[in-house]
């Protein structure tokens, strides 16, 4: 079994609006911008990083908006619900905000003993809030949104599988054991880990794949301290029979994928160098970042990519 996973580092999603998906994650979630560069795949589109102050593993979201994508349609194998950690006693505040943003879908239930307020994104994504009352990750503030309201980084994500056995072998592979079920869910806790600890299994047998598009989530990032213990994940990971991508550099982070044996495409990315290793902490996320192998696009991306404000 392996330690050297904490935890998630970031989860990646698909937006339709990149203007309409940076004021959802800043004004009406109150996170940080913390980075704008393009899609290193597929430079002609931005990718937008939000989370805490320092864009710190374990509180970043992050989108490729693609202009007019359709909609995503949910189904199995693929993140379900993408779950944000905020201070006990939050929940009616946030019900109250995000109904008069006018947010869609808002649904207040409790699951595995906590209060949850399930909503969805702009583009129909899967998103909830729960309640953490031992949550001490610091919260982003500079926002709008109050600091016994805001933001600790993720909660927990769910994965929707039509069979979830080998995925779960997988999770307990990578260091995380089953705490409980709860409705059918089963959880995945990695004891010691970063705070956006938890991995939720829906097995859902008789529902299709889902679609990728807008509001789908494209791939869930698990973080590791350095590139030494990325190798040794990626090694233990090939001789357990698994396809693992070489190591590439995304500039914030180092990067290797594999897809699990339910669909779902994950990540391990390290959490060396970080987000300010190109802008101050003051000013992360206010600039056109591009990598080096895209610099020479700058002039023409600066003309085609939506402004954000
Ligand atoms: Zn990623």
């Amino acid at each position: 079994m392996l330690n050297q996973i904490k935890g998630l580092h970031h989860v990646t999603a698909m937006a339709s609006s990149a203007p309409e998906n940076n004021a959802f994650w800043t004004r009406t979630l109150g996170l940080r911008r913390v980075k704008q560069t393009v899609n290193f795949d597929e430079p002609s589109v931005y990718h937008l990083y939000y989370g805490d102050e320092h864009g710190t593993p374990g509180s970043v979201m992050t989108y490729f908006p693609f202009p007019h994508i359709i909609r995503g349609r949910p189904g199995t194998g693929e993140v379900g619900t993408t779950v944000f950690s905020v201070p006990e006693g939050s929940l009616d505040f946030w019900q109250q905000h995000l109904a008069a943003q006018g947010v869609a879908d808002l649904k207040r239930d409790e699951s595995f003993g906590s209060r949850r307020l399930a909503f969805s994104g702009p583009d129909g994504d899967g998103l909830a809030l729960v309640e953490d009352k031992n949550d001490v990750r610091p919260a982003w503030i500079g926002d709008g949104i109050a600091a016994d309201h805001a933001i600790r980084g993720f909660h927990s994500a769910s994965l929707r599988l039509r069979d979830a056995g080998a995925t779960e072998e997988l999770l307990k592979f990578m260091g995380y054991q089953h705490a409980e079920t709860h409705a059918g869910t089963k959880r995945l806790v990695r004891p010691d880990g970063n705070g956006a600890d938890a991995i939720d299994i829906e097995t859902l047998p008789g529902v299709p794949r889902g679609d990728l598009g807008a509001g789908s989530v494209h791939h869930i990032a698990f973080a590791v301290d350095n590139r030494a213990a990325q190798l040794e994940v990626r090694k233990a990971l090939m001789d357990t029979g698994f396809q693992v991508t070489p190591v590439i550099d995304r500039d914030y982070f180092w990067a290797i994928y594999f897809r699990t044996p339910g669909g779902v495409l994950f990540e391990i990315a390290t959490n060396e160098p970080g987000f300010d290793r190109d802008e101050d902490t003051a000013h992360l996320g206010e600039a056109l970042k591009l990598p080096a192998q895209h610099e020479h696009l700058r002039s023409r991306l600066e003309k085609t990519l939506e402004p954000l404000e």
